[in-house]
């Protein structure tokens, strides 16, 4: 039987890179993202990647908890078993912490914090039920350390990080294993406008094998934090 993953934001960038992994090894999956036409467009290219699998997506803004909800009720009712979890929708907007404009922690914290925990509690009862599962917090190297003009997005990255720690102690006798990934620059269209070269970058698709590798380890190894980082150093 094909297994299922569910993906928050995978209409583009690491998202999508992670969907790509997972179709072409023959998983289902459902994805969701804001934007309509960038959905249906990344919906066309997995299916032609492989059209045996199925495919759920819905515009949902994972930030808005009753969209969210609506999301998560649609994806259990789709599917029966949930196998993997990728937590991995989220906003950077840069700024400090003491001077950054009214609004914009919260507005990290409901899309890069809130959202994994809601989708996480929404979906661990499933998991519980069939006896295993996988969930990947997508955090960033900007939850563990701190940057300039990193701000409340490092904010929203240290805590998503310790709600991963948090559940991989609260799931480990479950069968269920947690996984924060820490990704130094990804090349994603949130560095278009930076003017450096694409070798300067992760590639988003080493973060898709990353992810997919440890997936497939052995039923008794759980990789715990993977910390990944351009060759050349932090941007
Ligand atoms: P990206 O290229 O901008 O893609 C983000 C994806 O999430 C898009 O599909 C976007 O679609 C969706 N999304 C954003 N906000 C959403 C919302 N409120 N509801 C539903 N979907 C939403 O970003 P990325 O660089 O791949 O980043 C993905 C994750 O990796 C983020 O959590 C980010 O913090 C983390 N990360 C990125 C880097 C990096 O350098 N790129 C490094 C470390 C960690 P719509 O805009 O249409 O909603």
């Amino acid at each position: 039987m094909k297994k299922t993953i569910v993906i928050t934001g995978a209409s583009k960038g690491i998202g999508f890179a992670i969907a790509k992994k997972f179709v072409e090894n023959n998983f289902n999956i459902a994805l969701c993202s804001r934007g309509e036409n960038s959905l249906e467009s990344a919906v066309k290219t997995l299916f032609e990647i492989n059209s045996d699998v199925v495919i759920y997506s819905e515009v949902c803004d994972v930030s808005k908890k009753e969209e969210l909800e609506l999301f998560s009720k649609n994806v259990l009712t789709k599917f029966n078993t949930i196998d993997v979890l990728i937590n991995n929708a989220g906003v950077f907007f840069p700024g400090e912490v003491h001077n950054e404009e009214e609004g914009v922690l919260e507005q990290m914290i409901e899309t890069n914090l809130y959202s994994a925990y809601r989708m996480s509690r929404a979906i661990i009862p499933n998991m519980k039920k069939n006896k295993g599962g996988y969930i990947f917090n997508i955090a960033s190297i900007a939850g563990l350390q701190a940057y300039p003009n990193g701000g409340s997005y490092g904010i929203s990255k240290f805590a998503m990080i310790g709600m991963g720690k948090a559940l991989r102690q609260e799931l480990i006798n479950f069968n269920i294993k947690v996984c924060n990934v820490m990704p130094g620059a990804v090349f994603t269209a949130s560095w278009e406008a930076v003017d450096l070269p694409k070798e300067r970058f992760i590639d988003a698709d080493d973060i898709a094998s990353l992810v997919f590798n440890a997936y497939s380890l052995s039923d008794s190894t759980v990789v715990e934090d993977i910390i990944v980082r351009p060759q050349l150093g932090d941007i």
